[in-house]
């Protein structure tokens, strides 16, 4: 009997639990067909940029991407042609070892790598996270992005002038400085033929 009792009460305990939630917003979606949109600077799959009107990326194979990447998870190819300008032939993002970490981004000067607000990747062939430039260009298309304001070129310092392989400063060290106040021993010796000299040469 005192277990009945028992049962009724929480049973009246919980439905009054849920009458309390049934009028409220729901918090949960039904994904895949509902999805939450995403952060405006969540960090999601890495992906390369293009230019909004040509549709050429905007990458110029300098490399420092790859360098700031602490996984290794970025591979570029870009040998240098015959007018000396480096032609991208690879560029590969691993993402079974890419920690999201974005130093990729934060690298580039040229607004052409971007960590997108994109995550569905999943998959269960690992190889298939291996994604190459046609791939991450692609899913990169619809990504806005605003370009990085270009950095003004440092103007180069004034060439010194001939001859002067001690640079101006030391030449100024060099030179006597006459101190009036200070006399010459030409003056303590009473030489007056040389300062008369000197007086005659500077009339
Ligand atoms: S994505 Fe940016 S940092 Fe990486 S190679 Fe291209 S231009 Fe350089
Ligand atoms: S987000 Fe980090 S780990 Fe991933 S590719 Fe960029 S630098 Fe490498």
């Amino acid at each position: 009997m005192l277990s009945i009792l028992k049962g009724i009460k929480e049973l009246i305990l919980g439905m009054t639990i849920t009458g309390k939630h049934l009028g409220r917003h729901a918090i949960t979606i039904q994904y895949p067909e509902e999805k939450w949109p995403m952060p405006e600077r969540s960090r999601g799959i890495v992906v390369l940029l293009s230019d909004k009107e040509t549709g050429k990326l905007n990458c110029t194979s300098c490399m420092l991407c790859m360098r700031a990447c602490p996984t290794a998870a970025i591979f570029i190819d870009a040998p240098r042609g015959e007018d000396k300008k480096r032609q991208l032939k690879v560029f590969n993002v691993d993402n079974a070892i890419c920690c999201f970490c974005g130093l990729c981004e934060e690298a580039c000067n040229f607004t052409a790598i971007k960590m997108a607000p994109k995550y569905e990747f999943s998959t269960e062939n690992k190889e298939e996270l291996l994604w190459d430039m046609h791939r991450l260009q692609e899913v990169g298309r619809d990504v806005p992005y605003e370009a990085k304001p270009k950095k003004k070129p440092v103007p180069k310092p004034a060439p010194k002038p001939e001859g002067d392989s001690t640079g101006s400063r030391d030449t100024a060290k060099s030179a006597p400085v006459p101190n009036p106040t200070v006399d010459t021993p030409a003056a303590e010796s009473g030489d007056q033929e040389d300062n008369q000299t000197g007086k005659e040469g500077e009339a």
